[in-house]
This record gives C-alpha cells, sequence and structure tokens, in this order.
C-alpha cells in the first residue's frame, strides 16, 4: 500500500467526514487497512472543525496539535503566531503529515490566547515522517512550521480552544471504531483459526475454554460497539460519551485480544497470521487523541459538575 492508495481512500470518503454515523460506519464496515482509517479519521477531524468556517477545497487535510514537548495538555503551546499572521513551531504525531496538503494548527498568540489556523503546505512547512512500527502509510510525521503564513479560522482565546477541544472529542468516536473494528478482524480470523483446528480429535471451537474465550471478547467488543453507535447517532456528542466510548474501545479490545490470540497458540507469532501488528495497532490507539488517563480525568470532570448541580 502507497501514500497514493491511502489519499484515494480520503478523497473517496470525504463526503462522510461530516456525519458522524457515516464515517463510524464506514470504519467498522470497511475492509480498508488500518492505515487507511487512521488517515481517513486524521482528515475528518480536520473537515469536521472547518466545515464551520466555509472551507470546502479539494484537500488532505492534517490535524497538527501535539508537540514534543507532551500532548496530552493543550493549555501551553510552543508553537507561536506573530502580529502578522505568521506561524513558528514543531507539531509531533501529526496524521497525514507527509502528504497533507492543508494543516489545521493549534498555536498561540504572544499574548498566551490560542488560535486555530489553516496552513496551506509550502516551503516553510518542512516534514519529517516519524519511524514509527505501526500505521507507516498514514504518514504520521513531526512537521515544523518556519514563520510560515496562516490563516485563522476561529477568533483567539475561548472560541479557537474550544472548536479545538470539539474536534478531539469527535476524532475520539472514530478512533474508538477503528479499534473496534480491528479486534473484531482479530476475532473473525481466531473463529476461523479455531474451526478449523484440530486439538485432540476434535476442533478447537469444542474446547469450552476456546468457546470462553471467543464468547468473552465478543461480548467485549459488542458491548463497545454499540456504546460508540450511540454516541455516534447523538445530536450532539457529549464530551463525557465520547471520553467513554475512547477508553472502553480500547481497553476492551486489548482484552479482547489478549484473549484471542490464545486461541492460535503459537501460531499467533507467524508474520503470515498477521495478529500481533494487529493487536500493536490497536495498542498505538490507547494514546491518539488523548490517553486513557485523559479520558478518566474528562470523564470525571464531567462527574463532578453534574454533581455540582444536584
Ligand atoms: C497513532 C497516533 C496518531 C496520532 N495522530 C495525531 C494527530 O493527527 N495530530 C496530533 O496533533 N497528534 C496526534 N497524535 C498524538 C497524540 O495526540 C499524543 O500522543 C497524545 O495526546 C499523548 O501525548 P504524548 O504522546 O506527548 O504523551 P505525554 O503527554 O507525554 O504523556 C505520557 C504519559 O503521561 C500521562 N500523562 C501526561 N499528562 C498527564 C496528566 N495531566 N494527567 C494524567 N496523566 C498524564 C499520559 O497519560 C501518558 O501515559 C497521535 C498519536 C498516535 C499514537
Amino acid at each position: 500500500m502507497s501514500y497514493d492508495e491511502v489519499m484515494k481512500f480520503i478523497v473517496k470518503n470525504s463526503n462522510k467526514c461530516l456525519n458522524l454515523r457515516e464515517a463510524v460506519n464506514l470504519i467498522f464496515e470497511s475492509k480498508a487497512s488500518p492505515d487507511m482509517k487512521l488517515s481517513f479519521i486524521g482528515h475528518c477531524i480536520s473537515a469536521k472543525t472547518l466545515s464551520s468556517t466555509g472551507f470546502n477545497e479539494d484537500a488532505i487535510l492534517a490535524t497538527a496539535f501535539t508537540e514534543p514537548k507532551g500532548g496530552s495538555s493543550l493549555r501551553t503551546l510552543e508553537t507561536i503566531v506573530n502580529g502578522f499572521g505568521r506561524v513558528s513551531g514543531t507539531k509531533y504525531f501529526v496524521t497525514n503529515g507527509a502528504f497533507a496538503t492543508h494543516y489545521l494548527v493549534l498555536a498561540q498568540k504572544r499574548t498566551g490566547e490560542h488560535v486555530l489556523l489553516l496552513v496551506k503546505r509550502g516551503k516553510n512547512v518542512i516534514v519529517e515522517k516519524l519511524p514509527l512500527i505501526v500505521y507507516e502509510n498514514s504518514g504520521i510525521s513531526k512537521v515544523v512550521f518556519r514563520n510560515t503564513q496562516a490563516e485563522q479560522v476561529f477568533r483567539e482565546g475561548k472560541e479557537s480552544y474550544v472548536k479545538a477541544l470539539e474536534g478531539l472529542v469527535y476524532g475520539r468516536v472514530l478512533i474508538s471504531a477503528l479499534a473496534i473494528s480491528l479486534g473484531f478482524e482479530i476475532l473473525n480470523c481466531a473463529i476461523e483459526w479455531a474451526s478449523k483446528r484440530i486439538a485432540n480429535g476434535v476442533s478447537l471451537l469444542e474446547h469450552e475454554i476456546i468457546e470462553q474465550r471467543i464468547a468473552d471478547a465478543y461480548a467485549r467488543l459488542s458491548t463497545a460497539k454499540l456504546y460508540v453507535a450511540k454516541v455516534s447517532s447523538e445530536d450532539r456528542i457529549s464530551w463525557i460519551n465520547s471520553s467513554i466510548a475512547k477508553y472502553l474501545s480500547v481497553k476492551y479490545s486489548c482484552r479482547a485480544v489478549e484473549s484471542l490470540i490464545k486461541v492460535f497458540g503459537g501460531y499467533a507469532f507467524l508474520k503470515t497470521a498477521n495478529i500481533i501488528p494487529k493487536y500493536l495497532h490497536i495498542m498505538a490507539l490507547e494514546p491518539a487523541e488523548g490517553t486513557s488517563d485523559i479520558q478518566l480525568k474528562i470523564i470525571m470532570k464531567s462527574i463532578l459538575r453534574e454533581k455540582s448541580k444536584e
């Protein structure tokens, strides 16, 4: 698979980006690779955020929020935009960074106010693909902006900051769907394997422990899928629900796969089985759009806010 194929997938499905339910269904149902799906998600987050600005260019978008010093907190950033609308700074882990035509960049003014910027790729944008062991074709990159011309797309301060967080909330639901879809891919392989493999004269499926492992994995994945489907059909995604979806989907998918791997015995570790790489792709979604620790913090904050209203 090449960047070209990934870009084609984004272009072909870009129209689904603005409807969360359609985007989630695509991720659940499409047979596309995890790299294609992650790139689609990276594009969708920016497309959704920019939709209220009237931006409708044919573009491949990347969301550039995380910085090398840390991605869990976006409160203070080192990427600065000056009074002439020129941005300088470094962003890290930018999905689609290697092939995006435009970057949605979260920066700060010297006054400390947040600002969301749209930056067109040009010679003052230096891109270095990161040597990741997963999502190699999603173009995840370090992107350096060197006094680059930028267009401010939302008012500085609260409006820009909230729009950025809303983008993350949207992205969390999509990332959840990707984790679950990978979990189901492994589950289907496990069922196929267990029905064909004979142990002690009967197929693995007839061993109670194997049945239990598969049923347990199915129950976890189905619970997470139901939750994500519920969240994606809400008129307005609540922050707590998107965090619950992200937290549970990654956790349940990882747990499900840990149990399913045992169904394959040693065969799970054959390259041709492609089980462990898929598992790594799920694991790598834990930090994407905010780690589980951060999701728990958001959930707790929402609980306390609700309690204070009682
Ligand atoms: C596959 C993938 C795709 C990504 N795509 C993008 C993208 O397109 N655009 C983009 O901008 N970023 C992207 N990211 C970056 C991602 O958003 C960050 O990795 C994530 O926010 C965590 O930041 P960090 O890696 O700097 O970890 P750190 O912030 O350094 O965190 C390290 C550890 O400390 C914990 N921690 C840190 N702060 C706190 C706290 N306040 N409370 C509790 N625990 C804390 C974290 O939970 C974590 O366990 C991507 C990452 C991955 C893996």
